[in-house]
């Protein structure tokens, strides 16, 4: 069979460490069949005494890997995708799988010996893949089959494999070229990843790239004088980079598996121009024969504790003394100056702008990090484009390393660099005249192309939309929340870009705006964004102004509008799909619900959140849980239980941890919604899913006047259930009376038999009960607490 139309269906994962039992849950995540195996309990006298005791390493490991948090897999129905065994007795099963992927201790000769034995029992033509961080994949392959060779790569997942987007793909001098594609296009549209190709060399990409900058830091954390904790805020979400920026991030990844990777480098690249850095300075040692490894042994760079009042407290580590003191605030000028700018790619020239410690300090690190990525081509990959993406999808950088470079300007970068003495690569001392590494031409982000010294586009291996190329050239309409774009076949994408995606009047106008135009002259919509987060849900400081001047009237009008927009998402003459990711909460929820379709990203965190600040979902949310838990029954459920588990979802505010479980909670439907696993895809999924609405002839749907509620019987059995949470003290007296006003719409009302009602009817009553809670002092506690502390309170 042709390789490229090679079906994984079963998979064989061998070493349940870590990563192990990570990537085997992400499998069972997509709907492969996985065996995880590892070694034989060794423990003599256990499995004398108990044949299932022959297991114990495996289980006890994926055991604990399933309580880990954040979660490994998107839902717990797929757990029994994952069978389990051991080396010793299960290895001849992985003759049936169609991948066999090594995870075990990083250790070539133990390695070796495993896949000695895989190549006795594997069918031909099975792929097998190493996920070493470091290992050259050409010395693995030293005494295999002409076939294991051809079948056998390097997968470098990164941790958690779940989570982070990277995945390398390394060839050896004899993977056949075939399985390289296969597994690059494999990994980018069903395991939802970044695929890079990578060279075999030390710690491959992003590894090399992401240690040598950590590396870089410890030795001049002493030079520059500041402090972890300095470092760290410096170091994070300002420049893009993950609230753990670097030596939190050290803390996760454990300085043991940090050093190990380090002293490979070192061992291993001696002409690399910096190498010297990957000889970690003594402090490390000392940390590591401290055990102080970091999360994994409670302490690192930081360690939780708590004061004598049993409050948290954090210290951090002071380097020259390697003892703990409390972590103090951390306080930049240009810090704070830097933070209003909204545009991560403005923010880097006013950053090196000053001449104060922090400003300094940047120079330092960007000249260093420049002069690093610059000299690695074409060492570790002829082109730009692969270093940012590992960086971005591997270490989680909002923005990769050249590009970071181009938003200062080149020559500009290349001062940096001069200014601390290092290498400038050959092929950059020559191109004075490059004016940027990137650029976007016809909606395509082209690159720099060092060999040929011209700009090309970056290929793609499947088609994406991604809406930052189109800003230029494609955008329609626009107000302060909303750019209407026109993203192709008379689609047009409806995109937010408030402050966390919140929607308020500017995003109401918008949606409105767009399908006005939509409805004249296209085919449909896309309503998505490729922002960190679909929708936090409704702007509530307006909701709170409104509130406490008692603008009833005003309120009312705003609340009806919203009702209305979700409305018209459901009834207007174009197919409309919604396409939520990460935060999908409240408003965000709402608009979703509406949608005739929904694209959902693996990643999507969805829910009614809105009794956290007080009220009931009000932009028709409610109203369209009794509308579901009405149809659920005329196709045959049991009435009382579906709307109890609405209630339930509402009453608690359950958002889901993956698109999987939105299923499961009922926001989204079987056999309407679908799941993009790889969210750069994700619009173009959407677009493609109302194209195929649109050709199947769609026509506006009727308004709905035929939904079942259950009127005061079920009304009363809810208003007797809050009250005995009350009694128990499990709630209080406000969720009480939230409770009662959430049950009362989604029952109908004060009715005295099950009645059939309007849509339009339960929008009335969902606007009456919010409205009723917009006049509750203790709503207005809880909105001012979450605009305030930005989480909720319970009172
Ligand atoms: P780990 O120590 O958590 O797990 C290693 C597993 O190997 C254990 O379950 C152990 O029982 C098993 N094992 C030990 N000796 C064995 C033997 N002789 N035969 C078969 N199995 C044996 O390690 P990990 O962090 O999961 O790393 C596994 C691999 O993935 C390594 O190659 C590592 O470099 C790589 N990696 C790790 C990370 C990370 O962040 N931890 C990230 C990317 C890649």
């Amino acid at each position: 069979m042709d390789i490229m139309n090679k079906k994984i269906t079963k998979v064989v994962v061998i070493g349940s460490g870590i990563m192990g039992s990570r990537i085997a849950c992400h499998f069972a995540n997509i709907g492969v069949e996985v065996l995880l195996l590892d070694i034989l309990n060794p423990n003599n006298e256990e499995i004398k005494e108990s044949i299932f005791l022959r297991n114990k390493i495996v289980n006890e490991s994926l055991k604990n890997t399933l309580k880990s948090k954040p979660s490994p897999i998107y839902s717990k129905k797929f757990i029994n995708r994952i069978r389990t065994g051991n080396l010793t007795d299960d290895i001849a099963k992985i003759s049936e799988a169609d991948w066999i992927i090594e995870a075990i201790i990083e250790n070539l000769e133990i390695k070796k010996t495993l896949f000695n034995n895989i190549e006795k029992y594997r069918k031909k033509n099975s792929i097998i893949s190493s996920n070493t961080s470091g290992i050259p994949i050409n010395q693995m392959i030293e005494g295999r089959s002409d076939d294991f060779c051809k079948n056998f790569c390097g997968t470098h997942f990164f941790n958690p494999p779940r989570y982070l987007k990277l995945l390398e793909i390394i060839p050896s001098k004899k993977s056949n070229p075939d399985l390289i594609n296969f597994l690059m296009n494999y990994g980018e549209k069903f395991l939802g990843k970044k695929t890079v190709l990578c060279k075999d060399t030390p710690a491959f990409i992003a590894n090399r790239i992401g240690i040598a900058g950590i590396a870089s830091l410890f030795n001049i954390i002493k030079e520059i004088d500041l402090s972890i904790e300095e470092i760290d805020t410096l170091t994070g979400t300002i420049i893009g980079r993950p609230k753990s920026a670097t030596f939190r991030t050290c803390d996760l990844v454990g300085l043991d598996t940090l050093n190990n990777v380090a002293k490979g480098v070192y061992e291993n690249c001696s002409n690399d121009e910096n190498r010297n850095i990957f000889n970690l300075p003594s402090f490390i040692e000392k940390m590591i024969n401290n055990n102080w490894l970091g999360d994994k042994t409670k302490q690192g760079f930081y360690k939780k504790t708590k004061d004598k009042n049993g409050k948290r407290k954090i210290l951090s580590l002071d380097l020259s003394s390697i003892s703990y003191s409390e972590k103090k605030k951390v306080k930049f000028e240009v810090i704070g100056k830097a933070k209003k700018i909204k545009n991560l790619k403005d923010r880097f020239n006013v950053l090196i702008s000053g001449n104060d410690k922090a400003s300094n300090f940047y120079k330092k690190m960007f000249g260093m990090m420049f002069s690093y990525v610059s000299n690695r081509v074409p060492e570790i990959s002829n082109d730009i484009y692969k270093i940012d993406d590992a960086m971005k999808a591997g270490f989680g950088w909002e923005i990769g390393p050249f590009e970071i470079w181009d938003s200062i300007g080149i020559n500009k970068g290349i001062d940096l660099i001069k200014r601390e003495n290092l290498t400038i690569p050959k092929w950059l001392e020559k191109k004075t005249n490059l004016d940027s590494f990137y650029n976007i031409k016809d909606g395509n982000k082209q690159f720099y192309e060092i060999a040929e010294n011209r700009k090309s586009d970056v290929p793609v291996l499947n088609k994406f939309i991604l809406l930052n190329n189109l800003r230029s050239k494609n955008v329609l309409w626009k107000n302060d929340g909303v750019s209407v774009f026109d993203i192709g076949d008379g689609v047009l994408n409806i995109e937010f870009h408030t402050k966390m995606n919140s929607i308020g009047e500017d995003v109401i106008n918008g949606v409105q705006k767009g399908i006005e135009i939509a409805e004249k002259n296209y085919r449909g919509i896309v309503i998505g964004n490729q922002g960190a987060h679909f929708s936090a849900g409704a702007d509530i400081s307006m909701i709170f102004t409104l509130a406490v001047e008692q603008e009833y009237k005003k309120l009312d009008l705003a609340i009806k509008t919203f009702q209305d927009t979700s409305m018209l998402i459901r009834y207007s003459s174009i197919p409309i799909v919604v396409a939520p990711h990460g935060f999908t909460f409240g408003g965000g929820c709402e608009f979703t619900l509406h949608a005739d379709a929904v694209q959902c990203a693996a990643e999507t965190y969805m829910g009614l959140v809105e009794l956290g600040v007080g009220l009931i979902p009000g932009g028709g949310g409610t109203k369209e849980m009794a509308l579901r838990a009405s149809d659920a029954y005329y196709e045959g459920d049991i009435e009382l239980p579906r709307l109890k588990e609405y209630f339930l979802n509402i009453g608690q505010a359950k958002v889901s941890t993956s698109g999987q479980e939105a299923f499961e909670l009922g926001y989204l439907r079987k056999g309407i919604d679908c799941i993009s696993i790889n969210t750069e895809k994700q619009i173009q999924d959407a677009k493609e899913k109302v194209i195929l609405l649109d050709n199947s002839g769609y026509t506006k749907p009727i308004r709905r006047k035929d939904i079942k509620v259950l009127g005061n019987q079920a009304l009363g059995m809810f208003i007797v259930g809050a009250d005995s949470f009350k009694e128990g003290n499990y709630i209080t007296e406000h969720e009480k009376l939230m409770s009662e006003k959430l049950a009362h719409v989604l029952c109908g009302g004060n009715l005295s038999s099950p009645t059939i009602v309007s849509e339009q009817y339960l929008l009335d009553l969902e606007r009456e009960a919010f409205l009723s809670l917009c006049g509750e002092e203790k709503t207005l506690e809880r909105i001012k607490y979450m605009l305030e502390k930005g989480k909720p309170l319970r009172n």
